[in-house]
C-alpha cells in the first residue's frame, strides 16, 4: 500500500497517517517529494484495506502496490533521488566520479592516487580495506589500518570515502571511518548484511550481483530501504555471460531499466565491468552516454605493481584523459535532457 498525500497536506495530517499505519502494526516510510509526500507501508503480510486511509484529511490516494518492490519504486517517488554522501551528492545534475585503487596497499600508493583524483575534480575516493578475493591465499586487504589511511585521505584532500564492508564488523568500521558503505557484488544477496546496513545512517553503494536479474537487484536495494535507510546508490559492474573477451559483460541496458522503475541513482563500474585497462575508458564513455549518474573507476599510480585488479587499473594519466572525455559527454547528455524536458 502506498498513501499519496495532497500537495498541500500539513505535517500533522502526514503524522496522523503514520500513526494509523503503526497502530495497524505496520511500518510507515515517509518519502517527501518535490510536489507531494508519499508514505510507503511495509510489514503487512496480506493487502491493507485502503478504507483506513482514503477519507483522512490530506490524503489524495491510497494505492495498492502490485509489484514486489515498494520503496525503491517511482510510484512512491516520481522524481529521482539525490543522495548525500559526505559533503557531496550522487544523483544530482553533476556526474559523480568515485575513483581510487582497488585496494588500499600503502600510504604512498593511496596518497598518489588521491592527489590525482582530487585534482580531476572528483568528489569521491574509493579503495578497499576488506577485499573479497576468489582465493583465500590472495591479499585480503589491510582492514582497519587501511580504513585509517582512507580517513587521512579525507582530511588531506576533502574527498568522500567509499569503501567496502563484507560483514557486520566491517560495516561498523566503515561507518566509523568512511562516508559510504559499499556492498560488493558477492554480497548483493547477503540478506542479513543488507538488513544490517539498512539500520545504519550511512549511504550504501550496492553493486549488482554477478548473475542478478533486474528484479533481484532492485529487491536487494529494497531490503536496505525496508530497514529505514533510504540512501542507496545502485551500481552496474558487469555480469557473467558466455562472452569471454572481457572479465564480465557490462550490461548498459540495465541503466535505463533501473531509471524507469526506481528513483535511486545508478552508477556504472567499467573497471570490474570489463577487467581490461583498454576497455575501461570506452565503456566509461558509454555508461555516461546511456545516462548513468556516475562512474566508479579503479586507478593506480603503478598498475603493474597492484596487489589486486592491476589489469583493469588505469594509470593516473589515463584517468585524467578519461575524466576530460566523460565530462564533455555528460555536458552533451545534460543539454539534450534539459531540451527534452522543456520541449
Ligand atoms: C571492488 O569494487 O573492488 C569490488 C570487489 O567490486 P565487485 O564487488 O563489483 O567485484
Ligand atoms: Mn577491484
Amino acid at each position: 500500500m502506498l498513501i499519496v498525500m495532497k500537495p498541500d497536506a500539513s505535517a500533522s495530517e502526514i503524522e496522523r497517517v503514520i500513526e494509523i499505519v503503526e497502530t495497524l502494526g505496520f511500518r510507515a516510510h515517509e518519502m517527501p517529494g518535490q510536489n507531494r509526500t508519499a508514505i510507503g507501508i511495509t510489514g503487512n503480510r496480506g493487502s491493507v484495506d485502503p478504507a483506513h486511509f482514503e477519507n483522512l484529511p490530506g490524503v489524495a490516494d491510497a494505492i495498492r502496490v502490485t509489484k514486489p518492490y515498494k520503496l525503491i519504486s517511482r510510484d512512491l517517488r516520481p522524481e529521482k533521488s539525490v543522495i548525500k554522501v559526505g559533503n557531496a551528492s550522487i544523483g544530482g545534475p553533476e556526474l559523480a566520479v568515485i575513483a581510487g585503487p582497488c585496494a588500499v596497499e600503502t600510504v604512498d600508493q593511496v596518497f598518489a592516487a588521491a592527489e590525482a583524483v582530487a585534482k580531476s575534480g572528483a568528489r569521491f575516493f574509493r579503495g578497499g580495506a576488506f577485499k573479497p578475493r576468489t582465493s583465500p591465499y590472495a591479499f585480503q586487504g589491510k582492514g582497519e589500518d587501511g580504513l585509517k589511511i582512507l580517513a587521512d585521505v579525507r582530511l588531506q584532500f576533502g574527498l568522500n570515502i567509499v569503501t567496502e564492508a563484507m560483514d557486520e564488523r566491517g560495516v561498523d568500521l566503515v561507518e566509523k571511518y568512511g562516508d559510504c558503505i559499499q556492498i560488493g557484488a558477492r554480497n548483493m544477496q547477503n540478506f542479513s548484511l543488507l538488513k544490517y546496513v539498512g539500520k545504519t545512517r550511512k549511504p550504501v553503494l550496492l553493486k549488482r550481483g554477478l548473475s542478478a536479474t533486474l528484479d533481484e537487484f532492485m529487491l536487494a536495494a529494497e531490503y536496505v530501504m525496508a530497514e529505514g535507510n533510504y540512501d542507496v546508490i545502485l551500481c552496474e559492474r558487469g555480469i557473467r555471460t558466455f562472452a569471454d573477451h572481457a572479465r564480465n559483460t557490462m550490461d548498459l541496458s540495465v541503466v535505463p531499466a533501473l531509471h524507469r522503475y526506481t528513483h535511486l541513482p545508478v552508477i556504472v563500474d567499467p573497471s570490474h565491468g570489463t577487467g581490461h585497462n583498454y576497455m575501461v575508458t570506452p565503456l566509461a564513455r558509454a555508461g555516461v552516454a546511456v545516462g548513468a549518474d556516475g562512474l566508479i573507476i579503479e586507478v593506480h599510480p603503478c598498475p603493474e605493481e597492484a596487489m589486486c585488479d592491476g589489469a583493469q587499473a588505469l594509470t593516473l594519466r589515463q584517468y585524467e584523459t578519461l575524466i576530460e572525455q566523460v565530462t564533455q559527454i555528460h555536458q552533451t547528455i545534460s543539454t539534450y535532457e534539459a531540451a527534452f524536458a522543456t520541449a
